[in-house]
């Protein structure tokens, strides 16, 4: 049955604070198009807009089982933010360093593309590039930031303008109780989510774009996607169902769906906001492994998300999964922890959502152009510019044109399987287990957890 308009505004303070969620008819039965996407995330819409640029005649028609930014794409946490999602060390094996360094740039110079659409086609999502502020609480927490930092500086792929922060630099900016030091990189846009995947859905349309939701794609293949409401014949085929793919008969991604969770305050007085300094448009984080990420949201809520809800075996994908209060009240103490000013400011939303780790926590961009199959995904929660990256290569993979994102790393790149159930299970929930235990520790003895190191071959990078 399709999630009602309720249930779906209830997925996430963005969702919730849309004044319009009309919705779009199903795939009416059998049909033709040029192009099929499937999938009305960022990655979909990103390709079927670029695709829509590039082909202004072509047919091209979006499925998507729930409604637009359901998934990922509505839930987030509203950071546009540079940097590769994956491991530069695993593109530069196979594709070489100049590529990997073109290709960190390439994420730096998608912010403003994406602010450059959003003011083309006027699509109100709050977008402010206010950059990002790392907050590392103790001394293990800064050890991290600035060994990362200088490891990246010596890689290239250390982003320009970014810079280490001591102390009172980093209170200068947020003022935050118990600080060691910080990093400031003016590469990062705040957003509203769902404003963004919603408006960029419109502008889709506008330029000839069908969409259909409440259809759901069975089954991917050469020149046809099977849905629940008919069949749709298309010589290209591009799926973006990104933490759903292995539901999907013909996809060949593997991935850890993992959950990421969110609370909201309700909306701060303007004396809060004076105390803490946080400008507008600012990103703030911190540095532990289960690290939180907050916006500041226009009407002066903050937003913060982060990681740690358990994996469940049976149903890693269920809306349950996604509802976790351990996680919720993990995300509570640490709001009110790093910003007191805050008070006992009411947490008016709660919500969660899934994202796709692929085993080596790379993303992957393929299309055959024999076959027409494209696929992109495996962002392992750096998404919104990845996103934009992957959509707009397989667009211009699909349009046969050569540029800057079809020669990016992660086109063609293919990451492992992970291990199989109940090993995956084991391992999601390990990790989440030791990091966790490691944050504890660092956070009580000030001293560094080493119990990390054993789960390093499963472990993201950084
Ligand atoms: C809580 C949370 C916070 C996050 N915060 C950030 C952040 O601040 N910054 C950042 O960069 N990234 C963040 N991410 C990750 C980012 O949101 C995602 O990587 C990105 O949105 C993925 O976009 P997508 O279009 O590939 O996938 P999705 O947005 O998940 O879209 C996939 C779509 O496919 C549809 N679908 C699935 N199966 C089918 C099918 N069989 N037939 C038809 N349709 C189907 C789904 O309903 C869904 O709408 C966060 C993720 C979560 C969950």
């Amino acid at each position: 049955m399709p999630a009602s308009a309720d249930f779906v505004r209830s997925r996430s303070l963005w969702l919730d604070e849309l004044s319009d969620l009309a919705e779009r008819p199903a795939l009416p039965g059998d049909a033709t198009a040029d192009v099929v996407v499937v999938g009305a995330g960022l990655t979909g819409l990103w390709a079927a807009y670029h695709l829509a640029v590039a082909r202004p005649h072509a047919r091209i028609t979006v499925l998507e089982r729930e409604v637009v930014g359901y998934g990922a794409s509505g839930r987030n946490g509203g950071w546009a933010g540079s940097g590769i999602a994956g491991n530069p060390r695993v593109y530069a094996k196979a594709a070489g360093w100049d590529r990997t360094l073109a290709a960190a740039r390439l994420t730096e110079a998608a912010i403003d593309e994406i602010g450059q659409v959003v003011r083309d086609e006027k699509v109100e999502c709050d977008f402010v590039k206010g950059g990002t502020l790392v907050v590392a609480a103790n001394a293990p927490q800064w050890r991290r930031l600035a060994q990362g930092f200088e490891s990246a500086t010596r890689l290239g792929t250390v982003e320009p303008g970014s810079s280490l922060l001591a102390p009172e630099e980093v209170r200068s900016m947020v003022d935050v109780p118990r600080v060691a030091g910080g990093l400031y990189t003016p590469h990062c846009a705040r957003i509203q989510p769902a404003r963004l995947v919603r408006g960029l859905a419109e502008a889709c349309e506008r330029r000839g774009v069908v969409i259909h939701e409440h259809t759901s794609a069975l089954s991917v293949e050469r020149g046809i996607v099977v849905t629940d409401r008919g069949r749709v014949r298309a010589p290209q085929v591009l799926r973006a169902t990104e933490a759903w793919s292995g539901q999907v008969a013909g996809a060949r991604a593997s991935y850890l769906p993992l959950t990421s969770m969110m609370i909201a305050t309700e909306p701060l007085p303007p004396e809060v906001w004076d105390d803490l300094g946080w400008p507008d448009g600012l990103t703030v984080r911190d540095r532990r492994h289960l690290f939180f990420y907050a916006q500041r949201t226009p009407d002066g809520r903050i937003a913060m998300g982060g990681r740690g809800a358990p994996y469940r075996l049976r149903a890693p994908l269920a809306e349950f999964g996604q509802r976790d209060q351990g996680v919720w009240d993990r995300l509570e103490h640490t709001l009110r922890e790093y910003f007191p000013q805050v008070g006992d400011a009411r947490i008016t939303h709660r919500w969660g959502g899934v994202l796709a780790v692929p085993r080596d926590w790379s993303m992957s961009v393929h299309y055959d152009p024999r076959t027409g199959l494209g696929a992109a995904g495996g962002y392992s929660g750096h998404g919104v510019v990845a996103a934009y990256l992957a959509g707009r290569g397989l667009a211009d993979l699909a349009a046969d044109r050569r540029s800057d994102f079809t020669e990016a790393p992660w086109v063609g790149h293919r990451s492992r399987r992970w291990e199989p159930e109940p090993l995956r299970y084991l391992a999601a929930n390990a990790i989440v287990r030791v990091l966790n235990g490691a944050d504890a520790y660092e956070d009580s003895t000030n001293r560094r957890a080493r119990r990390t190191r054993i789960l390093a071959p499963v472990l993201p990078p950084g």
